[in-house]
């Protein structure tokens, strides 16, 4: 969108936005603290955000701390993603019930609210764009995930600083906001004041934003904005030479480091969790103690469990080393055979947030110095 129809919204206007959007009937979630940690949850309003607080992140190494301004999107990404809400952890599927000579069966519906999710990061799009692909762009549409999509309302904002594990920059994922919005806003904090700069993604967010008070964007506030985004970019906690990975993970499927990392990985699956793109599941059956009622539930699942590749007389991936480079090959590599992009989006929550720290950008560059320059 050209600078001329950028538009700035003041703070007050940020409250007017999430009131607008529960009017329309959205439910509206967005950053908050809670349990030392920045998640996503519903909020009611710009006080549910977390002003004025940061995370600093490292390898097996999460902490807030407080900022000294009162910035409300002033950090990076913390543990959940928005795939809990599209891609739930955990849904029952349908429920049994018998009832004389009859058993009744009934699928579970969708709740009918559409979200409006605040403060969506580009790396965040991407992995939506890439679940979008997986779980509605093949021959087999999951109706679940559909549902929770379908009619969701995103408001983006683009990242005023990297993570100590982010890497965005280098799976071309961010940290601006380039699609998959309908609002997109760059938080200003100046001398002019605290405010908004929003550049518009669809039909739907000019609607929406034509019913806020805002202003026309200056030449001055749209290069600072474009200034918030460049001193992100040049700060990332981490790279990677992305271009050729998944020729180098192919090709290197004996490399001992594989053992290597073996010896370090704790197979907790905390890695698959936190992956805004990682979607496998498994349904389990469950049946009351009397054996009247039953149901089906679906929950995440992870290719770092034993279970995961089950089938008669064993498992396929017993060890270790296996599972990791299963995972790994799979979100550098196969991902792009399966899916035609990468499964990474450089959020580094992969990073952050396994128990011993192991790096994806540095088992990928470990592999890399090993083979002949
Ligand atoms: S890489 Fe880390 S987070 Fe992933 S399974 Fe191993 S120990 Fe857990
Ligand atoms: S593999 Fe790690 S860095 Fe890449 S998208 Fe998943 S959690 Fe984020």
């Amino acid at each position: 969108m050209p600078s001329a129809q950028q538009a700035v919204l003041s703070r007050d206007a940020l409250q007017t936005l999430l009131d607008h959007l529960k009017e329309r009937g959205y439910r509206v979630l967005g950053p908050t603290v809670r349990d030392q940690a920045i998640v996503y949850d519903d909020i009611d309003g710009v006080g549910d955000l977390p002003e004025g607080w940061t995370d600093t992140q490292d390898g097996g190494r999460y902490r807030l701390e407080k900022r000294d301004d009162s910035a409300l999107f002033g950090y990076a990404v913390g543990p959940q993603s928005w795939k809990k809400f599209l891609h739930r952890p955990a849904i029952r599927l349908w429920h049994a019930k018998r009832e004389g000579e009859a058993v009744n069966v009934s699928a579970e519906p969708d709740s009918g609210t559409p979200y409006a999710f605040i403060g969506v990061r580009s790396c965040e799009l991407h992995a939506i764009a890439i679940q979008d692909r997986v779980l509605l762009g093949g021959t087999y549409v999951d109706p679940h995930y559909q549902a929770r999509r379908e009619g969701a309302f995103i408001v983006a904002v683009n990242c005023s600083v990297a993570g100590g594990t982010c890497f965005c920059v280098s799976m071309h994922t961010g940290p601006k906001a380039d699609a998959g919005f309908d609002l997109a806003l760059t938080e200003l904090l100046d001398g002019d004041g605290h405010r908004f700069l929003v550049e518009v993604g669809t039909d739907l967010g000019a609607e929406v934003l034509a019913a806020l008070p805002h202003r026309s964007a200056t030449q001055e506030e749209s290069e600072a904005a474009q200034a918030v985004v460049a001193n992100t970019a040049a700060n990332m906690g981490r790279t990677m030479q992305a271009e050729d990975v998944p020729q180098l993970l192919m090709r290197n499927l004996k490399h001992p480091r594989w053992d290597d990392v073996a010896q370090r990985c704790l197979t907790c699956a905390n890695c698959t969790m936190v992956c805004p793109t990682c979607f496998c599941t498994t349904v389990d059956q469950t049946s009351d103690l009397t054996g009247t009622e039953s149901a089906a539930w679906r929950r995440w699942d992870s290719c770092f469990t034993v279970d995961f590749t089950y089938i008669h007389g064993g498992s396929v991936r017993t060890s270790t080393q296996s599972r990791y480079r299963q995972w790994m090959t799979h979100k550098l590599a196969t991902w792009v055979d399966q899916f035609g992009s990468s499964g990474c989006v450089g959020c580094g929550r992969c990073i952050t947030w396994c128990p011993v720290g192991i790096d994806i950008t540095e088992e990928v560059q470990a592999i890399r110095e090993s083979e002949p320059q």
